[in-house]
């Protein structure tokens, strides 16, 4: 198995074995008992506020235990639950988990959950976002839902009126792995976005030495900045990109520097002794973990 970008995930696939049918079959019928059998479990990523280095969100990243193969990464098993047409329920499933555990973390910290476009689409996406957000009691200013370009792919009236609904319902949105997707500058325009999330390879390499990099991040903060947007620099891994990314003004940082994905276990213990600040570490200590 091939150690995969997240820590502690192993993709289960090599290519020859995806494309054998039987194999697909099996991870097809462990997926659709994974909910079941209690398999999925949550792990929460800090993003910080640049300035301060204070948690101000919580992004949600599922994860698979699978009793055989460890733990299955969510780019593998993702597409397969889109294929299978169980994403709906895996989605609502994390988002009413998430805006449980939400309600134990301090007042200043929100939840971000990714969104599936095909979870998106669904025709009940919105219903059930409503009934959750009702049934748990959280306040919707706290949860911000991260989608992705794909969605303007379909219908862009749709898509414009359901944002207009979630940000009307109190919800805030991000917009995921900006710049890698169907970019349009209308849709930053049209679309109420609260936050972009520049892509990680954008951040990746953002050093003094790269400045194609840098100069991409640094017109995308000021795009952000100009729409009153926050921007999120994703996959901060060394101290020359943080340097790179802060000094061109993102508003808040994710990345192994600060933390890898953890237990909501983990960071309660933290919360509980107020310790909201994520300090920069070197790579000798994400790496061990
Ligand atoms: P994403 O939303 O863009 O999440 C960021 C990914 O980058 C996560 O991978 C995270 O662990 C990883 N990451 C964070 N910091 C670093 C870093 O410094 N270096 C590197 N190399 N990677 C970093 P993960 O957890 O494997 O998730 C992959 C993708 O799976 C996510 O990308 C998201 O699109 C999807 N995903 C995860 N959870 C869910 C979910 O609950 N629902 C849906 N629909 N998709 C999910
Ligand atoms: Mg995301
Ligand atoms: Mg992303
Ligand atoms: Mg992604």
């Amino acid at each position: 198995a091939a150690k995969d970008a997240g820590r502690g995930t192993y993709h289960f696939y090599s290519s020859q074995l995806s494309q054998s049918a039987d194999f697909r079959q099996r991870i097809e019928d462990d997926l659709r008992d994974a909910l079941a059998r209690k398999e999925l479990l949550i792990k929460y990523q800090p993003i910080v506020d640049a300035k301060t280095h204070k948690v101000a969100s919580l992004e949600a990243l599922l994860r698979w235990e699978h009793p055989e193969r460890g733990q299955v990464s969510p780019a593998e098993f993702i597409p397969v639950a889109e294929e299978l047409g169980i994403i709906t329920e895996i989605g609502e499933w994390v988002l009413e988990q998430v805006c449980i555990q939400l309600q134990s973390c301090p007042d200043e910290v929100r939840a971000a959950i990714n969104v599936s476009p095909i979870q998106f689409a669904s025709d009940d996406f919105y219903s059930a976002v409503d009934r959750i957000l009702a049934k748990t009691g959280v306040d919707p200013a706290r949860v911000e839902l991260e989608i992705t370009e794909s969605v303007f792919v379909g219908d862009l009236e749709r898509t414009l009126k359901l944002f207009k609904q979630l940000k009307r319902r109190g919800l805030r949105l991000s917009l995921d792995d900006f710049g890698t997707g169907y970019s349009s500058l209308s849709y930053l325009r049209d679309a109420p976005f609260d936050k972009l999330k520049i892509d990680q390879s954008f951040v990746r390499g953002c050093t003094v030495e790269n400045n194609n990099n840098g100069a991409l991040v640094s017109a995308i903060v000021g795009m952000a900045k100009a729409l009153k947007m926050e921007t999120v620099a994703e996959g901060i891994e060394t101290k020359d990109e943080l340097a790179m990314v802060t000094g061109h003004g993102a508003t808040h940082l994710q990345g192994y520097i600060f933390s890898s994905p953890i237990s909501i276990e983990e960071l309660l213990v933290r919360f509980e002794n107020k310790e909201l600040e994520f300090k920069p570490r070197g790579p000798e200590k994400y790496r061990a973990e």
